[in-house]
């Protein structure tokens, strides 16, 4: 996910290197986040621009969330684009520093030794692609609201009560999926 771009940056414009993004270099999620469950595995095609470095590619990216209905832990793969803007910090030919860009939070820096860095940016871009409610399987039965057992393991012995059906519809209605 680190990568020398001196020649790239030495290219014409135009110019495309191919790169696999391999697990060398571990991401630094956050920890409310999601944490990783295996290696990074994509590829990306590294854009000479006349501005500096067009990224485009695609991560996949095993991942370890918590299911919001049951809580439990789970694995899921995701897998999402990665196109990003960087810019060189330092000219490649002069050496002179290189002023950042009108809209340099819409981009990365190229560090002073042309190493171009696609972990905060894959970090970045896998927020955005987590979804808001993470469920185990689509149709999780979820914690009885009662005694907190788990129902895709089976019902439990609660009775139903009274005002069950008023809160079941207060349920449904948080679990609406969004538009
Ligand atoms: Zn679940
Ligand atoms: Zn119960």
């Amino acid at each position: 996910m680190i990568y020398n771009v001196a020649q790239l940056l030495k290219a014409n414009v135009g110019t495309v290197q191919r790169v696999e993004l391999d697990d060398a270099d571990e991401l630094d999620l956050r920890e409310n986040e999601a944490s990783l469950a295996g290696p990074v595995e994509g590829q990306a095609k590294l854009h000479r621009t006349n501005q500096g470095i067009f990224v485009d590619g695609i991560v996949r990216l095993p991942v370890a969330l918590d299911c919001t209905r049951c809580l439990k832990s789970f694995t899921t793969t995701m897998e999402f684009p990665l196109r990003e803007q960087f810019y060189p910090t330092i000219d490649v030919n002069t050496g002179e520093p290189v002023a950042p860009p009108q809209d340099d939070d819409l981009s990365f820096p190229i560090d002073h030794n042309h190493i171009l860095d696609l972990r905060e940016a894959i970090r970045q871009n896998l927020v955005l692609a987590l979804p808001v409610r993470t469920l185990c399987k689509e149709d999780c039965a979820g914690l009885c609201a009662q005694c907190g057992k788990d129902l895709n393991e089976g019902p439990c012995d609660c009775a139903p009560e009274a005002g069950d059906a008023r809160f079941e519809s207060l349920r449904q209605l948080l679990e609406l999926p969004e538009v």
